[in-house]
């Protein structure tokens, strides 16, 4: 007798038999026979017109039975006989990653790309993503993966809403200002996409936390903007064995890139070492083009998406550099540094370290060694002073920050220009240098007490303080 073979998502119908002889003379024969003694199968295989459904292929022996008769291909005794369904894997879905009608309606644009379909929408929906950050990189990355499908984001943020936030970290409105970042992604989320499960970590991602919270994902998704959290971050997808899909943005340029995957290279193997603290500003005291984090972040989604769907080629080894003002993309290799630091032949890190002093980030309690309480002066005891002592107040940021505001008597030495401008500095009067929040002139203030200023100050809280406790006149950004 004919031998079938049956595939696994149909033996629930043959008691769990991946073969059952069959007698019959043709295939409508044996597939009939096969009905009758096990109930179920048969519409699997046949549309109600008896034609051969397009998503099952039968095989005699290695010939499609569509190259010869069809359903009336003849068979003999030792034939053997394969019915073989072309969704790969084949197996039975469980209920939890089948998609609902709602959902089949949702996604149809997606069902009917061959790189993704069914299959593809169910590994999405299993899909676990850790995005870093919901901030200017985070939304537009969390915006896609949720329209997308992504079964369950988790989102790492401690911020408020800010007005400066809104011309780039387009899932917040207007009306958030002042509301935790979290609620507002998830309510935005939510919006766009309710079957998106949606984790709240309300936290700084800390070398305490980390590895507990990104265990729990299959991808790691870089959206931070500071070194610290980068390299942690970079860590934690090494240690883990979990890719982290990078991007960072800066004035008009992006990266991006795809880092710790197996025999891929990661950021540490690209920069191996940190800039010097206050060599590279952040977004907020270099200034960001708002658009810029949606170019970057819609890359990161598509990238996080093929990975998940194994489809395509990733940006694993590759680095992608956009360029805004020349409307340029460009790409180098990268390669995998032997000797790196975490993913080389001999890691010397094998377990989360101190990214603030890996980074030489100036701690909270202390600069270089002096207490803090020497070093800052606050908006209100510098009015007072103002009024009475020989102050030099020495303003170093940058001419447009200047042009926003500035304190009254203020001389302007942007930071990068303090080094050979340090003539103008009067070693006659208390120097207090200021910045927009405090922390670029701290940088100043290290220059200065190396330069032959031991008692120079800033202003804690910077301009922003000023405006808030002296002068409201002075707007915030
Ligand atoms: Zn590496």
């Amino acid at each position: 007798m004919p031998k079938v073979h049956v595939p696994s998502a149909l033996r629930l119908y043959t008691r769990n038999l991946s073969s059952i002889h069959i007698p019959g003379n043709t295939i409508r024969d044996i597939l009939v026979a096969l009905q009758e003694s096990c109930p179920g199968v048969q519409r699997h295989v046949f549309h109600e017109d008896g034609n051969l459904r397009g998503f099952v292929n039968i095989y005699v022996n290695e010939e499609n039975i569509r190259t010869l008769a069809g359903a009336e291909t003849r068979v003999d005794e030792k034939d053997e006989i394969s019915i073989v369904p072309s969704v790969a894997g084949g197996s039975h879905t469980p209920d939890s990653q089948m998609l609902s009608h709602e959902e089949i309606m949702r996604y149809s644009r997606h069902l009917i790309l061959p790189d993704v379909a069914m299959e593809g929408q169910r590994k999405l929906k299993q899909a676990r993503i850790l995005v870093i950050g919901a901030g200017g990189l985070g939304s537009p990355v969390l915006m896609y993966l949720a329209a997308s499908g992504i079964g369950r984001l988790g989102l790492v943020d401690f911020d408020m809403v800010a007005a400066s936030n809104l011309h780039r970290q387009v899932i917040y409105r207007t009306d958030s200002i002042g509301q935790p970042k979290l609620d507002a992604a998830r309510a935005f989320i939510k919006g766009i996409n309710p079957n998106v499960r949606v984790d709240l970590h309300e936290a700084t991602f800390n070398t305490r936390n980390a590895l507990d919270i990104a265990d729990d994902y299959d991808i790691i998704i870089d959206g931070t903007d500071n070194f610290p959290t980068r390299y942690l971050v970079n860590d934690v997808s090494v240690l883990l064995g979990k890719p982290n899909v990078y991007g960072s943005i800066f004035k008009f340029e992006g990266q991006t890139s795809v880092f710790g995957v197996e025999d891929g290279p990661c950021y540490r193997c690209l920069y191996p070492e940190p800039p010097a603290p206050g060599l590279v500003p952040s977004c907020a005291e270099g200034g960001v083009l708002g658009v810029l984090p949606g170019i970057i972040g819609t890359i990161q989604a598509t990238e996080a998406i093929k990975l998940i769907l194994g489809t395509g080629n990733s940006l694993v080894g590759r680095l992608v550099l956009y360029d805004a003002l020349a409307m340029r993309f460009r790409e180098v290799k990268l390669q995998k540094d032997p000797k790196c630091r975490i993913c080389g032949d001999q890691p010397e890190i094998t377990e989360l370290i101190d990214y603030h002093q890996f980074c030489g980030v100036p701690g909270k309690s202390e600069n270089n060694g002096k207490d803090v309480r020497d070093i800052e002066i606050s908006a209100t005891q510098l009015h007072r002073k103002l009024k009475t002592d020989p102050v030099m107040l020495v303003d170093i940021r940058e001419p447009e920050e200047w042009a926003i505001g500035h304190i009254d008597g203020a001389v302007l030495i942007p930071l990068g220009s303090l080094p050979h401008r340090l003539s103008e500095v009067d070693n006659n009067c208390e120097i207090i240098a200021y910045c927009r929040s405090g922390v670029r002139s701290l940088h100043a203030l290290e220059l200065l007490h190396n330069a032959g200023y031991p008692s120079a100050k800033h202003l804690r809280g910077g301009i922003l303080a000023w405006s808030d406790d002296v002068d409201s006149s002075i707007p915030k950004y």
